[in-house]
């Protein structure tokens, strides 16, 4: 078994203080040198009455920070390590982790761990890798609601959209990252735009034949097309199944777990299925995931207003 896995019993063994938590996030947050969120500076010593709270010493800013500050837990009165094991359980599960579950589990209020949970996601898309390149897929697809559940009058078809759906822009890197993202609409400009903050100029990207593609055409990229309504999934090296099995992936995540996705939502449960998709396999790599995930909760804040907006 590899090292970097840890069991809920174990996990729970190792992080059985807050003085522990607060370490192992401040380490990960600060590799050793306590650093102030508001100035950038070093020069920093322990709050003498607040715990797990520091000064900073220039006089121009004489800030009070912790660890939490400038995080996306920066609002929150709940403590690191509650924040550390539900980071935990939503590293640990294959498709997510629902607001009641996890409110029984830390004994907390559903409506408290709902907004954790969001916070957390809102973490999943903190996304500062570098820009796509290589061999590039993309491809739409439309997520959000449940068809099914809803009344016959309001299944709208319009080509391949649906009312009540959000178009979500998915690229995926042959032999590297995914990254998804919900869009405005599924025109030409507005896909061009997003591609090109996504993937970088001078690469290879596979599209199928949807009109608004035709962009890609006498641009910054290589562009070729596989046509699925005539069955013809891979021409050559041309190909989107790669991208295909992240919508599979997605919409398990999104139907399987969460049942219903309010659009205005919609974006952070994308966020946090790239995420799973991005960090590779739980059962080798927990901690590995875990890490990336507190890394990815600096520099981040949602506060609450923002969510109940
Ligand atoms: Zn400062």
């Amino acid at each position: 078994m590899s090292k970097t896995t840890i069991s809920e019993y174990s996990f729970l063994e190792r992080f059985n203080t807050e003085e522990k938590a607060v370490e192992f996030f401040e380490m990960l947050r600060w590799k050793g040198g306590t650093t102030c969120p508001s100035c950038g500076g070093t020069d920093t010593y322990p709050h003498k009455t607040r715990k797990f709270y520091y000064h900073c010493r220039s006089p121009k800013c004489r800030n009070q920070f912790s660890c939490k500050t400038g995080t996306v837990m920066q609002s929150s009165k709940l403590p690191v390590r509650m924040w550390l094991y539900a980071m935990y359980k939503v590293s640990i599960a294959r498709k997510g982790i629902s607001s009641l579950q996890l409110a029984k589990q830390l004994g907390i209020t559903q409506k408290t761990s709902w907004f954790m949970i969001q916070r957390i996601k809102e973490a999943c898309g903190n996304d500062t890798d570098t820009m796509l390149s290589g061999i590039v897929e993309i491809d739409e697809t439309y997520v959000g609601g449940l068809e099914r559940n809803k009344h016959e009058s309001k299944k709208l078809n319009e080509g391949r959209g649906v009312v009540g759906k959000a178009p979500v822009l998915g690229i995926r890197e042959r032999g590297g990252k995914v990254k998804v993202k919900v869009v405005e609409d599924r025109r030409a400009e507005t896909l061009k735009r997003e591609i090109a903050g996504i993937v970088e100029k001078g690469s290879i990207v596979f599209t199928d034949d949807w009109k608004s593609y035709n962009c890609l055409i006498d641009s910054d990229y290589e562009h070729a097309t596989v046509n699925h309504s005539a069955k013809e999934f891979v021409r050559g090296m041309a190909s989107t199944n790669g991208i295909e099995s992240v919508w599979a992936v997605l919409k398990r995540s999104i139907i399987g777990t969460y049942h219903h996705v309010s659009l205005k939502h919609l974006h952070r449960y994308v966020n946090e299925a790239a995420f799973r998709l991005n960090e590779g396999n739980v059962k080798n790599k927990l901690m590995d995931r875990l890490e990336a995930l507190c890394c990815k909760m600096v520099g981040v804040t949602l506060p609450y207003r923002a969510l109940t907006a």
